[in-house]
């Protein structure tokens, strides 16, 4: 059968240009389709503009310390609006600058929304192509809460659009997005309360540091509001009204939903090409990315297998190498490093205490909890922590973790030493940088 495309991408998020571009690099003639703009959720609405929000909201305290080395700065004052618009300049570029990848890599972008008609055909806006592979790169699109009212409030999407900036802010979840916005809106003098069905923060990692990090945020005042989800949201005149599940109200200008992701597979016609998903609406994927239609394959978040988008561009390079480069290969899920872009920035890699504990292993924990040399002349109070879990039997590091200034940029390269299996005895012996936060990893007896 002659097809149109050897290969046929939905989604140009991070995943997808990856494996669109590696693909046509080994010759296969392949289109991608994409409903919204081209970068996907990591460059348009995720990653690239919360972190440039997280650069902007860190002037405050920047400022503040300011003085204790030596400088005035008269009534500092922040504009919204500026720092928005100026985000968004950013995205464009790089959204040119995927679209010019595409381009160069002879990669047909098809600016529409597709769905399956049969197992090898995609409508896309108006037409019909078909190919021989196809490539699910959908994505993961936010949740919102089963309540009445849920829709009043707001998700990621939105909040990089905000008109104004608001007085008080509810931000829902104790995930990745909901802290790392209530670190950003706190830092830009937003009134924050953060609403957790859980106790503390960040589930899933290092219990030491979670418990430091929620300290930390409640120390920095912003209001967390633990055990309780919406019962219902009501619209007042001014703002809105939350009733929460333990019967507190809380009145507030605007209401975040960050309670998790799901994946984009509603309306896609799976089923018209055979391809299964699991309760989530997650496709189903074997190690190489396949789905149960062996020519139809899923990577990054619409599987649901690890929601970053580094994995996402591993496991589509993974892909295009494997099926049209003759170089097989699949992505490696251990050992990912990630970092949560809070205030104080918290980053891990390897396994928590607990998880190492639960895996039934001999442990050594190793600490470090000091003041931030910066913090010496201001002299703020928060402090920064590290901490290595060691197998006893073996000496080798099965986890490092880090909460403080730079902590996601520390906690990358050691990231290396972890893949290499490197021990205790190996951090010990290498020599600090002195003086640096990141040395405490090497001086911890
Ligand atoms: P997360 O899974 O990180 O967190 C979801 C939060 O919402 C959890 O605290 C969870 O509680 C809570 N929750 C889930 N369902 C409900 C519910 N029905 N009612 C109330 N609360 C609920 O999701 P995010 O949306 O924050 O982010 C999605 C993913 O995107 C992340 O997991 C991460 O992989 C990725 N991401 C990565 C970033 C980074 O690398 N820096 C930044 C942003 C996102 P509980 O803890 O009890 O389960």
């Amino acid at each position: 059968m002659n097809f149109d495309y050897d290969l046929l991408v939905i989604g140009a998020g991070s995943g997808g240009v990856r494996a669109a571009r590696i693909a046509a690099g080994h010759g296969a003639r392949v289109g991608i389709a994409e409903e919204y703009r081209v970068g996907g959720t990591c460059v348009i609405r995720g990653c690239v503009p919360k972190k440039l929000l997280v650069y902007g909201s860190h002037y405050a305290e920047d400022m503040h310390d300011a003085a204790a080395y030596g400088w005035t700065i008269e009534t500092p004052s922040f504009h919204w609006p500026r720092l928005r618009d100026n985000v968004q300049l950013e995205v464009s570029r790089l959204n040119a600058i995927y679209m010019q990848t595409l381009a160069n890599a002879k990669v047909d972008l098809l600016s529409h929304r597709a769905e399956f008609i049969d197992a090898h055909s995609l409508r896309i806006g108006e037409r019909t192509f078909t190919a021989r592979y196809i490539l699910i790169a959908t994505g993961a699109r936010p949740m919102f809460p089963d309540c009445p009212g849920a829709e009043l409030g707001i998700s990621s999407n939105e909040v990089f659009h905000l008109e104004t900036l608001p007085k008080r802010m509810l931000i829902a979840g104790g995930g990745y997005i909901a802290t790392e916005f209530a670190g950003i809106f706190n830092g830009l003098g937003v009134e924050v309360t953060q609403l957790y069905r859980g106790e503390i923060l960040l589930k899933g990692w290092d219990m030491e540091l979670r418990q430091k990090l929620h300290d930390a945020y409640v120390a920095r005042g912003v209001h967390i509001h633990t055990s309780a989800v919406f019962e219902r949201i009501e619209k007042l005149a001014d703002g809105y009204r939350a009733y929460l599940s333990d019967g507190t109200l809380l009145d507030t200008d605007i209401i975040l939903h960050a309670i998790g992701r799901r994946p984009n597979t509603d309306g896609l016609g799976l089923d018209k090409a055979g391809v299964a998903t699991d309760a989530h609406g997650a496709v189903q994927v074997t190690a190489a990315s396949q789905t149960s239609a062996p020519h139809i394959y899923a990577v990054g978040d619409v599987t649901n297998r690890v929601q970053l988008t580094p994995v996402a561009i591993k496991e589509g390079h993974a892909f295009a190498d494997t099926v049209f480069g003759n170089m097989p290969w699949v992505a490696d899920h251990t050992t990912v490093a990630s970092a949560v872009f809070s205030q104080p920035a918290m980053a891990s890699v390897g396994l928590s205490e607990d998880d190492a504990r639960a895996a039934g292993f001999a442990l050594k924990i190793f600490r470090s909890d000091f003041r931030p040399m910066k913090q010496a002349l201001p002299g703020g109070a928060e402090r920064s922590f590290c901490k290595l879990v060691v197998d006893a039997d073996t000496d080798r590091i099965l986890g490092a973790h880090m909460l403080g200034p730079e902590a996601p940029e520390i906690i990358q390269p050691l990231a290396i030493a972890l893949k290499m299996g490197a021990t205790k005895a190996d951090f010990d012996r290498t020599v600090a940088v002195h003086p640096t936060a990141a040395e405490e990893f090497v001086l911890m007896r």
